[in-house]
C-alpha cells in the first residue's frame, strides 16, 4: 500500500518506521513549522492504560535504536497505593525514603524514567518539505497545488490537526525554563513535585546543576504565535524546594489536546486517518499510539479507550489538565 503521512513529529516518524517495516511505500510531508527539542522525558509513571502505551513506546525506541538515557526519579506528594502498584507492575522499582538534598520524603523510582533523544528519531525520517492541504470531500492531499497520490493519508500534524481536519482537538501553548542551580543532583535526577507543582529534568545528564524546570501549565491558542509567559510563577515555587535558581532560557511550543486530554486515533473518512492529542506526553505515548493506528489499518482492531469516535457527542470543550500530571 502507498501512504502519505502529513507531519514528521514523533507520531509521523514512528508511523514511517512501522509502515516501512511492514513493506509499505511511505512519503512523509513536513512543513518545518515546529521546533524539535533534542530530548524529551519518557516516563512509565503514568496512570491507567497510558502505562501500556508508554511500554509500547519503549519497545519501539528499543527496536529502532532510538538513543535513551535512564535516570532515577523522585516524586514528592501523596500518590495512591493503586497507582504505585501499577508502576511496580510496569517493572519500576519503587521505594519511599527521606531524600536529603530535597529535605523531604519522596518516592524514589528506578527503571521508570528516561530521556529519549527524539530528535534522532525524527531526523532519521526522509521527508518532502512543504505545507500539505487536506481535501476531505475528495479524500485527497495536495502539496503546492499538486495532488499527492496514496491509498491512505495519515494526518499527524500535532497542534495543526484542527486546522487541517474536522477533528475535536485544540492547540495550546506550554513552556519550560532552562535553569542553573547549585544542586548538582538536579543534573542526574528527575523530580516530579506535586506539592509545589513543578517538574525538573536534567538538560544533558552530566551531573551539573543545569536542569529544565516546568509545570505543565497551558494556554489555549492556535499554533504559530509565540506567547509571552511568566516563568517566575513556576520558578518561585521550584525555589521553595530547590533553593536559588537562575533562569537561562525559556522555550515554548504548541501541543494538541482532546476533550479528555488523552490521545486519539481513527478514520476521518475511508482514506484519511488521524492520530494525535499527545499533549505534553508525546514521547511517552506517541509511538504506542502509532502502533494502535497501524494495527487498525492492518487488521481493523480498535482500542476503544483511545478511539476517536468517543468524542462524537462533544460539541465544545476547553483544554484540561495534562494527564501525565498524577
Ligand atoms: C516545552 C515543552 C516540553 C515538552 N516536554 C515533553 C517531554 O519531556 N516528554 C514528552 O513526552 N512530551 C513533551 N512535550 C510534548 C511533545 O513535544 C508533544 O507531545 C509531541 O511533540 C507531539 O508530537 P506529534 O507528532 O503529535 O506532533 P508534532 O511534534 O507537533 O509534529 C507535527 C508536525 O507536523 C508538521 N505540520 C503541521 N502542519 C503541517 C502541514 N500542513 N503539512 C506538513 N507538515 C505539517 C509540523 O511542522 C510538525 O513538525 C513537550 C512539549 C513542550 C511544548
Amino acid at each position: 500500500m502507498k501512504f502519505v503521512i502529513v507531519g514528521r513529529g514523533i507520531l509521523g516518524s514512528s508511523l514511517y518506521h512501522m509502515l516501512r517495516k511492514l513493506g509499505h511505500d511511505v512519503v512523509v510531508v513536513e512543513s518545518g513549522e515546529r521546533r524539535v527539542f533534542p530530548s524529551l522525558i519518557h516516563s512509565l509513571l503514568l496512570k491507567d492504560k497510558d502505562i501500556e502505551l508508554a511500554r509500547m513506546s519503549l519497545d519501539f525506541y528499543r527496536e529502532f535504536s532510538v538513543p535513551m538515557r535512564e535516570f532515577v526519579s523522585i516524586t514528592l506528594g501523596k500518590i495512591g497505593k493503586d497507582i504505585l502498584n501499577s508502576w511496580e507492575r510496569a517493572g519500576v522499582e519503587i521505594g519511599e525514603t527521606y531524600v536529603d538534598w530535597l529535605k523531604s520524603n519522596g518516592i524514589v523510582a528506578r527503571g521508570g524514567d528516561r530521556l529519549v533523544y527524539v530528535s534522532k528519531l525524527i531526523s532519521s525520517v526522509p521527508f518532502v518539505r512543504g505545507k500539505a492541504k487536506v481535501d476531505l470531500l475528495q479524500e485527497k492531499v495536495y502539496l503546492d497545488g499538486k495532488e499527492l497520490h496514496a491509498d491512505r493519508y495519515l494526518v499527524v500534524a500535532g497542534p495543526w490537526n484542527p486546522c487541517l481536519l474536522k477533528v475535536k482537538s485544540k492547540s495550546y501553548y506550554c513552556w519550560a525554563t532552562l535553569v542553573a542551580s547549585r544542586m548538582r543532583e538536579l543534573g542526574n535526577h528527575f523530580v516530579y513535585d506535586y506539592e509545589k507543582g513543578f517538574y525538573s529534568r536534567p538538560l544533558l545528564g552530566l551531573g551539573t546543576g543545569i536542569a529544565i524546570v516546568g509545570d505543565g501549565r497551558v494556554i489555549e491558542s492556535p499554533p504559530g504565535r509565540r506567547i509571552p509567559v511568566q516563568e517566575d510563577e513556576v520558578l518561585d515555587r521550584a525555589r521553595e524546594r530547590l533553593g536559588p535558581l537562575v533562569p537561562l532560557y525559556t522555550a515554548g511550543e504548541f501541543c494538541e489536546g482532546t476533550p479528555d486530554m488523552r490521545p486519539a486515533y481513527g478514520p476521518i473518512t475511508d482514506r484519511v486517518l488521524y492520530a494525535g492529542g499527545l499533549d505534553g506526553y508525546g514521547a511517552e505515548v506517541g509511538p504506542g499510539l502509532a502502533k494502535l493506528l497501524v494495527d487498525f489499518i492492518v487488521s481493523g482492531e480498535k482500542v476503544q479507550e483511545y478511539f476517536l469516535d468517543r468524542f462524537s457527542h462533544v460539541t465544545n470543550f476547553t483544554i484540561g489538565r495534562e494527564p501525565h500530571e498524577i
